[in-house]
This record gives C-alpha cells, sequence and structure tokens, in this order.
C-alpha cells in the first residue's frame, strides 16, 4: 500500500480550533441550496468534531468569482444549508481573513460551527499566498482537508495552509484516498482492467499514458476510439475523430504492447447519419469497411461489447472513466449501459473492486442505474482524473509531508 495521509482523530480534538477545508459547491436556484447532496457530504465530518468538543471553522470556495466578492456567490445561502444538514446552527461569517472573521473565531465556544465567506472573494486564495494563508490560520489550532475534489489546486486554503499547523486528513478525504489506493496505490488486485471512453483523446492523452503502463487491460471506447481506428487504417466515414493525434494513438499501442496491456479497441459499432436520439441506425463489422462517408460511430456493437466483458471477467480491480458511445442519445446508451451493469454485477458479486469518476462518468452510470454498485464512485472530477493521470495532487502531498 502506498503512502496515506494521516486521518483526523476526532477524539483528540476537544478544545481545539480547527479549520476545516471542504467543497460547498452545491446547485443553487434563486439564492437557494437546490440540492443537499454536496452539502450533506462534509457535514458528517463538521458534526463529528462538534460533537467532540472542537470549535469548527468552515471554510470553502464557490464557484468562480475571480479574486472579488460577488453577491451571488456568496456562501451565506449555504450556511443555512449546512445548518439544516447538521441539525445545528451554523453562524456566517461574511469576511475570510479580516476583524470580523478574527473576533468570531475567538468568540467560539466548543461545539460551536462557523462557515466563512467564499475564500476565492480574495485573490490569495487562488494564488496560494502565504501571507493569507497565516491570516487564515490565525487562531486555529489544527488544519483539515475534507476536499479531495478541490487538492488538485494549489491554492492557499489547500496547500500554503496546510503547512502551518498539524494537518489531517478528513474522513471524506480519507474515504476517496483508501479507494484510490486500492485501484492505482502500487499494490492492487490483479489483474487491473481500466474502461476509458469519452469524446476525445485530446483530453485523455495523460490519462491513457499513465493507464498503459500500470493496467493490465485497457478497454477503449466511445468517440475516442475512434481516432485509434483510424491510426488502424480503418474507415471511420464522419465519425468524431482527431487526425492530427494518429500518430500519438499508434505510440499509445506501442506502449501498451511495450508494457504488456491488453488495449482493447471496438471491432464493430452501430453507426447513423445523424447524432441525434432514435436516428436510424445499423451495426457495421469494421474488418469490412463498410462505414458510409457520412455515417458515424456512435456506439460500441454487440461484438465489441462482448470482448470488452470477456475481458474484464477475470479482473479483480477496475477503473472507469468516459461512455463507451453517446449514451444521452438511446439507443446509441447500450455498449456503456451493458458494461457498467456487467462490472456492478461483478462488484456486487465480490470478485471485482471497481473505481468510477470524472467527466461524464456520473452521468453515464446513473443513467445504466448501477451509480451505488459499483465499489467507489468518485464525485471529485478534476481532481480524481488528475490522480488516474498520475499528477501528484498538491492537497495531498502536503498533508503527506507531516504525515
Ligand atoms: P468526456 O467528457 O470526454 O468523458 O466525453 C463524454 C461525451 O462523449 C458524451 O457526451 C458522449 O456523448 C460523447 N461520446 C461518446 N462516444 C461518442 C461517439 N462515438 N461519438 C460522439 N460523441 C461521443
Amino acid at each position: 500500500m502506498s503512502q496515506l495521509p494521516n486521518p483526523v482523530k476526532f477524539t483528540e480534538m476537544r478544545n481545539k480550533t480547527v479549520i476545516f477545508r471542504v467543497d460547498l459547491n452545491a446547485p443553487m436556484k434563486d439564492g437557494k441550496v437546490s440540492d443537499l447532496t454536496r452539502i450533506k457530504r462534509p457535514a458528517a465530518g463538521i458534526l463529528a468534531l462538534a460533537e467532540q468538543g472542537a470549535k469548527v471553522v468552515v471554510a470553502s470556495h464557490f464557484g468562480r468569482p475571480k479574486g472579488k466578492p460577488s453577491p451571488e456567490l456568496s456562501l451565506a445561502p449555504v450556511a443555512e444549508a449546512l445548518s439544516q444538514c447538521l441539525h445545528l446552527p451554523v453562524r456566517f461569517v461574511r469576511d475570510i481573513v479580516g476583524d470580523t472573521a478574527a473576533a468570531a473565531i475567538k468568540d467560539m465556544q466548543n461545539g460551536e460551527v462557523i462557515l466563512l465567506e467564499n475564500l476565492r472573494f480574495d485573490p490569495r486564495e487562488e494564488a496560494n499566498d502565504a501571507t493569507f494563508a497565516e491570516q487564515l490560520m490565525a487562531g486555529i489550532d489544527i488544519y483539515i482537508n475534507d476536499a479531495f475534489s478541490c487538492s488538485h489546486r494549489a491554492h492557499a486554503s489547500i496547500s500554503a495552509a496546510a503547512k502551518l499547523r498539524p494537518a489531517f486528513a478528513g474522513p471524506l478525504m480519507m474515504a476517496e484516498l483508501e479507494a484510490l489506493d486500492q485501484v492505482l496505490g502500487g499494490n492492487p488486485k490483479r489483474p487491473l482492467a481500466a474502461v476509458v471512453g469519452g469524446a476525445k483523446v485530446s483530453s485523455k492523452l495523460d490519462l491513457l499514458s499513465n493507464l498503459v503502463n500500470q493496467v493490465d487491460v485497457l478497454i477503449v471506447g466511445g468517440g475516442m476510439a475512434n481516432t485509434f481506428l483510424l491510426a488502424d487504417g480503418i474507415d471511420i466515414g464522419a465519425s468524431l475523430a482527431e487526425a492530427d493525434l494518429v500518430e500519438t494513438a499508434k505510440k499509445i499501442k506501442s506502449a501498451a504492447k511495450a508494457s504488456g496491456c491488453q488495449l482493447i479497441l471496438p471491432t464493430d459499432g452501430v453507426v447513423a447519419t445523424a447524432f441525434s436520439a432514435h436516428a436510424p441506425h445499423r451495426t457495421v463489422r469494421f474488418a469490412n469497411s463498410a462505414i458510409a462517408s457520412d455515417e458515424m460511430i456512435l456506439d460500441a456493437g454487440p461484438d465489441a461489447i462482448a470482448a470488452a466483458m470477456a475481458a474484464i471477467t477475470p479482473c479483480h480491480t477496475l477503473i472507469w472513466n468516459g461512455p463507451m458511445g453517446a449514451f444521452e442519445l438511446p439507443p446509441f446508451d447500450v455498449a456503456t449501459s451493458e458494461l457498467a451493469r456487467h462490472v456492478a454485477s461483478l462488484s456486487q458479486k465480490g470478485s471485482m473492486i471497481s473505481v468510477a469518476g470524472g467527466g461524464d462518468t456520473i452521468a453515464a452510470l446513473n443513467h445504466a442505474k448501477v451509480m451505488d454498485q459499483f465499489s467507489y464512485v468518485s464525485t471529485a472530477g478534476g481532481a480524481f482524473l488528475e490522480w488516474l493521470e498520475g499528477k501528484p495532487l498538491p492537497g495531498v502531498a502536503v498533508l503527506l509531508e507531516t504525515a
């Protein structure tokens, strides 16, 4: 197992003033939080701290205010929603590092929770400014990061602040890292498979390059598979593809060969002349090169689905990112849904650990109704992808420095 940060020990937090960095980016409608899911997640850690008698200073960014106060991106309505989830009062402080914030922190009693204003209202947050970090940590004893989804950003509340006090990982951060550690942490249960789909190779180059060196089986699907088919000299008609990345696709194939990774590309596809739901369609075997110039491959075909299923059945660990076809447009959702259901069933049987996330993956798994049947689904988006790409995440790295 690779190194993990130190988790916060809640029972040791009594009397401590703790800054708890979370991700409160919940959807809003008419100035109110419209879905509490994103608030409920970090609420568990906040509640545990409050119950143990810590003074909890919750800090988060919200949206992209670009370093200036912007009333519609205030965290004030989120404080109300957080209070609702915690069944505790949450005092909202219209300040981040000024006198008002300092006074509010100083006045806190054990078990109290306050929420600071949107960290990104101050340009020094995104600049990872050391002075801002010091001001943020004034009056604070302990730093806790429970925002894996923000940890790919070297921002002051994620990076610089963590260096100033004893720093720990919150429960959500630990759950995420433990799940990720099982799949790419150096000692996964093999065979290890990856399913990578989505629109374009260009957005997943780093991901593919990292995975070919780590996984035993790599299934490439979706629009991005078309560039690989093009590299194999297959006529793909009007399909989405990146002709300028044909050489890159060839290099990825060679890298897979060199590292003993079985790279599986679709051998057949479902094609249509319109990118729309229920467009007239047919199945084409690529070996026959029978795709017309106005046809697009919008989904993997039955042979491709069967081959992918056969390849992943013996695998004990699997990573999934991106759909296998244009899943929003039935019937071009079949490959994504069938393969997702297969992975879900292997995971439920206990023969596979499956971890999915990034981009449209959650929507695709929801569409297939298997969201809760994978072993772990990451909601961390960009951070999850950067981690899959093998990049060190600043927010995790800083916690490891002190672990
Ligand atoms: P990404 O955000 O890169 O994971 O891409 C997801 C998008 O890729 C979804 O909106 C899919 O509709 C799209 N997609 C998947 N397969 C295809 C395909 N064969 N042709 C066009 N778009 C596709």
